[in-house]
């Protein structure tokens, strides 16, 4: 960014950058809205040590921007937007901090929606909810969806399943061999589905006893952590870490599919043009991991909270890894850019019905 903020707004068509500061509390942060053509800008509050302030300004533009990107094309009605707190979240929360963060939410009226993200907890954003109904990822008791992994699970497990229809012409995973790298909250649920569909399922896990435990209980096989991508396999699942598809790894992958909830799979965009070179079909990651996000937003549609409409919107993962399977055939390109086509196209579309109604409003 080199300091140039409004060229950088301007390049990637911002809509606001809002800077919060509050002497009583020491709130220091941003919140940045980026595109609201779909719907209030929504996204996470992230709480971080950052090494400079300018750190913090281009974590938060780049962060909404994803956000912006990431219910587009999962066909969410909200737009992008992130809010960041300058400060460690081990020893500079207090109640007073995140209860003046709700207060500037509330100022905005509902153009931003916030939730967790790195560093922030549950229970900040319990805090947050005494200021402003403006939060989302809440506990069920106070109005949100509750635990959602099992849901961005579900996410991976409908756009694995497309992605085999396409590579093996199959429309279940039964007898195919899954490797699933991080059996956490996300892990776990991806080997339950796989576990009932009848799939073959090996599993890695830094925590040695995690891992046994979930082998024994859906009698799957166990795999080092850093040499499970390299396994003899049909899939392979990345729910742990990000950059798993690198230099180093991507010489070693023997899968045909790659689909999993890990963050930022890709070290670099480089590495998706190769797995594409390679025939190896990757389901973008913010595709596959936006279950958890679409059930948990399921309240802000009219009518509140509908947990069948929640979970029918998540298996709709699967069309939407379908739709980008398509246009990355047609117009022969890797599927992350064509998960951003298809996000960029809606954005379009839907901006056009927007000048439509103006227009309308203008005439009356
Ligand atoms: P989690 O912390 O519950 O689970 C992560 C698991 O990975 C842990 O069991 C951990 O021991 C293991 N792990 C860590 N390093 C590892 C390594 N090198 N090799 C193998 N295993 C390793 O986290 P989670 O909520 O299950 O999320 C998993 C990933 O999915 C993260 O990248 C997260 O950002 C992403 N994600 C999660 C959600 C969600 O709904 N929880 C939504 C979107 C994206």
């Amino acid at each position: 960014m080199d300091g140039k903020i409004f060229e950088y707004l301007e390049k990637y068509d911002y809509e606001n950058l809002f800077f919060l500061n509050d002497n009583q509390t020491g709130l220091k942060g941003v919140i940045c809205i980026h595109d609201t053509t779909l719907g209030p800008a929504t996204g996470g509050c992230r709480m971080w040590t950052y090494a400079n302030e300018w750190d913090a300004i281009e974590d938060a533009l780049r962060l909404a921007r994803g956000m912006t990107y990431k219910y587009a094309a999962a066909g969410v009605d909200l737009g992008g937007g992130k809010a960041v707190i300058i400060g460690d979240p081990k020893t500079q929360k207090s109640e007073a901090l995140f209860r003046s963060l709700g207060r500037f939410i509330n100022r905005l009226n509902g153009m931003y929606i916030t939730g967790l993200d790195v560093g922030t907890t549950l229970r900040d954003m319990e805090t947050i909810r005494l200021e402003t109904p403006y939060v989302v990822t809440l506990p069920r008791e106070f109005g949100g969806a509750g635990q959602i992994s099992n849901y961005t699970a579900l996410s991976v497990f409908q756009s694995m399943k497309a992605c085999a229809e396409e590579k093996f012409g199959v429309n279940s995973l039964e007898g195919l061999r899954v490797g699933v790298q991080g059996v956490g909250s996300v892990g776990y649920h991806v080997v339950k589905f796989l576990a009932e569909e009848g799939a073959h399922i090996t599993i890695a896990d830094i925590d040695q006893e995690r891992v046994k435990a979930v082998a024994e209980e859906f009698g799957a096989k166990i795999e080092k952590p850093d040499r499970i991508h390299a396994l003899d396999l049909d899939i392979f699942s990345p729910c742990a870490l990000g950059k798993v598809i690198n230099d180093q790894s991507i010489e070693e992958l023997k899968c045909k599919v790659i689909a999993g909830s890990a963050n930022n799979q890709l070290a670099e965009s480089k590495h998706g043009d190769y797995l594409d070179q390679a025939g190896i079909l990757y389901a973008p990651d913010y595709i596959a991991n936006a279950g958890g996000t679409i059930f948990d937003t399921d309240r802000l549609k009219p009518g509140g909270f509908n947990e069948e409409r929640g979970v029918q919107a998540v298996k709709r993962v699967y069309e939407t890894m379908k739709q980008i399977i398509k246009i990355s055939k047609e117009e022969q390109i890797p599927t992350y850019k064509a998960a951003d086509r298809l996000a960029e196209r809606r954005i379009a579309s839907v901006g056009k019905a927007k000048q439509l109604r103006k227009a309308v409003n203008i005439s009356m």
